[in-house]
């Protein structure tokens, strides 16, 4: 779908379905040749969230025919044993991909972690040699989430060479890749952040605003220009109306009228991200066992 239709809904679901379903034929042909595709997922502590995170991508890669491995340790779990197990996830040519879920007990170095993590094996994408090799443009394991954003733009407007971009929020999990992998594809990009002046003006010039602020219902129509594409990252929980309700960034209410195409909450990209998972998980397999990435695979079609 080139040509959007005035406030399209751009369908996460569908589009995570492709996407998985994709996944499904690239594990069967890795299988096929002797390779099977593996991730290994850590959990530290008890938070709740985390469990469920970590469950559902359990689930999914069962879905797609990928194994999967569950390490949880406790919550007092020392620094040196979490980095033991990566070291030995590193080590087992087995094993894939390495998921460490964030975030870790207080006492636990994050980014000591994270970097510890093999970047060959690092489907996150967090280590600092992928994180590099995103703004070089270099053919690496791209953030799971501003990874799918990418994918419903590319499906919504085809070609975003030349289009300006606002992206809002600057984190290092989706507002910083968002940033790079669309200036990889040739956007003209703006980052707003807390500190910036004259926010909403410069986001009334975008053609594409991706909104990942954590901040329920920010931007409503005065930031939107006329016949946008509108991707919401944020995910908050808020009580309304006596109900526990899931909402964007995006006033989606005041906002949808506006835009050409805009994705849902929920249901638009929170779905992607674990789609993508699975995808970084078969890339990162590919690349262990030297079979060239095929066209339409993730690095190459994400970030140019
Ligand atoms: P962070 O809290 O790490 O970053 C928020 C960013 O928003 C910061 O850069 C901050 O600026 C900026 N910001 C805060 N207030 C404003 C403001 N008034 N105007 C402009 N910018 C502002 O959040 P994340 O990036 O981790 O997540 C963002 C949202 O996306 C959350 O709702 C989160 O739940 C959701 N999310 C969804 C995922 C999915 O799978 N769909 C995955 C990951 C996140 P500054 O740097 O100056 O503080």
């Amino acid at each position: 779908m080139n040509s959007a239709a005035p406030g399209q809904l751009i369908d996460g679901k569908a589009v995570s379905a492709q996407v998985l379903a994709e996944v499904t034929a690239d594990v069967a042909a890795l299988k096929a040749q002797g390779v099977e595709p593996a991730l290994a997922v850590v959990l530290v502590g008890d938070d709740p969230a985390s469990h469920v995170y970590v469950r559902n991508k359990v689930l999914r890669a069962g879905e797609v025919g990928i194994r999967s491995l569950e390490y949880r340790l406790p919550a007092e779990a020392s620094a040196a044993e979490v980095l033991a197990l990566v070291a030995e996830l590193n080590g087992d040519a087995s094993v894939h991909g390495i998921l460490v879920q964030l975030p870790l007990p207080k006492h636990i170095d994050e980014t000591a972690v994270l970097q510890a993590i093999d970047p060959a094996k690092d489907v996150d994408g967090f280590h600092s040699e992928n994180v590099g090799g995103l703004s070089q443009g270099r053919d690496v394991l791209v953030p799971c989430t501003p990874a799918g954003c990418m994918r419903l733009l590319r499906d919504t407007l085809g070609d975003l060479s030349g289009k300006h971009a606002v992206v809002i929020g600057r984190s290092n999990i989706v507002g910083k890749p968002m940033a790079a992998l669309l200036l990889g594809a040739d956007c003209t990009v703006t980052v707003l952040h807390s500190r910036s002046k004259n926010a909403q003006a410069l986001c009334r010039k975008a053609d594409i605003v991706v909104a990942a602020v954590g901040r329920p219902r920010m931007i409503d129509a005065e930031w939107i220009k006329p016949g946008a594409v509108v991707i919401d990252v944020g995910i908050n929980r808020i009580e309304e109306d006596g109900k526990s309700r899931l909402v964007g960034d995006v006033d989606f209410a005041k906002v949808q009228p506006l835009t050409a195409a805009i994705t849902p909450v929920p249901g638009g990209v929170g779905p992607m991200t674990i789609a993508l998972l699975m995808q970084n998980t078969v890339t990162a397999a590919r690349q262990q066992h030297g079979t060239h990435l095929s066209a339409g695979t993730p690095l190459q079609a994400v970030a140019q």
